[in-house]
């Protein structure tokens, strides 16, 4: 049944296979499990749409290893930037902070920006 499955995990490193067409199983699931929307969340620190935990993302480097990260996280899992200031985790989270009352929290933790967050960031990952 799910014998074409373990085709999709990916072994952690190396090249990856999205752009050269999937083999004639395709039809029973797409490479990524299918989120709320379906669409796989970019990494508040690294920007990257790859399967990987996002939650605790450390990587100093971004996604496409263009540069240096921005943000870190602290000892509790928050995201710094490089100020010091910490950052809105549900801002950077799809579905975004409502919340005016700490505007200074709400910026880009890929790039800065305080239009956009990292799922928007013209820097994270395209799907
Ligand atoms: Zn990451
Ligand atoms: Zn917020
Ligand atoms: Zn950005």
């Amino acid at each position: 049944m799910n014998d074409c499955r373990g085709r999709w995990s990916e072994p952690g490193s190396g090249s990856r296979g999205r752009d050269s067409g999937y083999p004639s199983c395709t039809r029973v699931s797409p490479p990524f499990p299918a989120g709320a929307s379906g669409k796989a969340s970019a990494c508040t620190i690294c920007l990257g749409r790859h399967r990987h935990s996002i939650a605790t993302c450390a990587a100093d480097r971004f996604w496409d290893n263009s540069g240096r990260t921005r943000c870190t996280r602290n000892g509790s899992g928050q995201i710094v930037t490089p100020e010091n200031q910490i950052l809105c985790i549900d801002w950077q989270r799809p579905n975004g902070c409502r919340s005016t009352s700490h505007d200074v929290r709400h910026e880009c933790s890929g790039c800065g920006k305080k239009m956009h967050s990292a799922q928007a960031c013209p820097r994270a990952e395209k799907l």
